[in-house]
C-alpha cells in the first residue's frame, strides 16, 4: 500500500472475492477516513493474520503472524503504531519500539493463553524446577515475559527450545504447543495448562469429517491445536507457515484449521485454490473493527504503557528470541 495514495474505491478490487459488494458501503467511509488519519498522524497499522479482510487488506501497512509483527514493529519509523490484534501484541510492539505511541483500538482484546498464567505462577515454577530455563510464548503479558528467560512464537518454538542447549525446559503457557514441539525435539518439555480457546475446540473427528465431505482436501493445522488434531493434519505450522505452504504447494483444496479470517486473507492472493472453511472465531481478535481503528487514530486511544522496570526485563526475553 505504499506509493500512490489509495482510496476505498480503488481497494475493493483486491477484496471482492471475500467481501460481498453489498457489504462494501459499510466499510468504505471508515477506510477513507483511516487512510487520511494515517497520513495526518504519521501512523502505521500492524494487523495480525486473524483480522478481517477489510482491515488486513485495506488499511494495514504491515501484516503477519505475531513473530513477523514483532520484528516489523521494531523497525517502524512512524510516530504512531496502531496494533490491529490483541493486547499482548501491542505490548510487544511497545517493548520493542518504546519511543513510539502504540495504540490498541479496544483494551478488551485479550487472549485466553495470556490470561492463563501470571508472573507469580512463573516464580513458583522456578522454585519447583530450579535451574530449568523458562521459555514463554509471546502470547503472554509483559509481566510474564519479564519473569522468563526467552520468548518464542509458534513459528520458532522448536528453534528457541533447542538454542538453549539444555536437556529440559519449561514451555509456557500453551500446553498443546508444548506437546506438539515435544514431539519434534529431544529436549524434555514441561508444559503449563493454558489453551487457546479458538484452537482447543477442534477435534480429530472434525478433521475426519472434513476429509470425508471434501475428498482430496489438504489439511493444515495450527500447533495450538491438540496433538491428536495435528496428527490428523497433512501439515502443522504457524499462520505464516500455512500461508507459505498454500503459496508453495498450491493445493487444489485446502482447509486451514485455525481462526476464521485467516482463510479469507490467504484466499485473496490464491484465486485458484478452493478454501474449505470450517473455522473458529477468536472473540478477542474480532473486537478490532474499522470503526474503533478510526477512533483510536482520532482520539489517540488506547495508548499502551508498560512499567519501565518490567519493560527492561520483558524486552530482554523478546530480544533473545529475535536473536535466535
Ligand atoms: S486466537 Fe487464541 S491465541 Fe490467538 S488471540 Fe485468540 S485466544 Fe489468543
Amino acid at each position: 500500500m505504499s506509493g500512490m495514495t489509495p482510496s476505498a474505491a480503488s481497494l475493493y478490487d483486491r477484496v471482492q472475492r471475500v467481501i460481498p459488494a453489498i457489504e462494501w458501503p459499510v466499510f468504505s467511509d471508515d477506510i477513507d477516513a483511516i487512510l487520511r488519519l494515517k497520513r495526518e498522524r504519521n501512523a502505521v497499522i500492524l494487523a495480525h493474520n486473524y483480522q478481517t479482510p477489510e482491515i488486513f487488506h485495506c488499511v494495514a501497512d504491515i501484516v503477519g503472524d505475531s513473530l513477523a509483527l514483532a520484528r516489523k514493529a521494531m523497525e517502524v519509523e512512524a510516530d504512531v503504531i496502531v496494533l490491529a490484534g490483541v493486547h499482548f501484541m501491542a505490548e510487544t510492539a511497545k517493548l520493542l519500539n518504546p519511543s513510539k505511541t502504540v495504540l490498541i483500538p479496544d483494551m478488551g482484546a485479550g487472549c485466553s493463553l495470556a490470561d492463563s498464567i501470571t508472573s507469580e505462577d512463573i516464580r513458583l515454577l522456578r522454585q519447583r524446577y530450579p535451574g530449568v530455563p523458562v521459555v514463554t510464548y509471546v502470547n503472554t503479558s509483559a509481566a510474564v515475559k519479564a519473569e522468563s528467560d526467552i520468548c518464542c512464537t509458534s513459528g520458532n518454538a522448536k528453534a528457541v527450545v533447542e538454542s538453549l542447549g539444555v536437556p529440559r525446559v519449561l514451555m509456557l503457557p500453551d500446553e498443546y504447543l508444548a506437546q506438539n514441539i515435544a514431539a519434534q525435539t529431544d529436549v524434555e518439555i514441561i508444559a503449563w495448562k493454558g489453551h487457546c480457546e479458538v484452537h482447543e475446540r477442534f477435534t480429530p473427528q472434525d478433521i475426519r469429517e472434513m476429509r470425508a465431505a471434501h475428498p482430496g482436501v489438504t489439511v493444515l493445522a495450527h500447533p495450538e491445536c491438540p496433538p491428536e488434531v495435528v496428527a490428523e493434519a497433512d501439515f502443522a505450522g504457524s499462520t505464516a507457515a500455512m500461508s507459505d505452504y498454500v503459496g508453495r504447494e498450491k493445493p487444489a483444496r485446502v482447509v486451514l484449521v485455525t481462526e476464521c479470517s485467516m482463510s479469507d486473507n490467504v484466499a485473496v492472493d490464491h484465486p485458484d485454490v478452493e478454501f474449505i472453511r470450517p473455522c473458529n472465531l477468536c472473540p478477542h481478535m474480532k473486537l478490532i473493527t474499522l470503526g474503533n481503528i478510526r477512533s483510536a487514530l482520532e482520539r489517540n486511544e488506547h495508548a499502551v504503557t508498560i512499567d519501565p522496570a518490567v519493560a527492561v526485563r520483558a524486552r530482554l526475553a523478546v530480544e533473545r528470541m529475535l536473536a535466535v
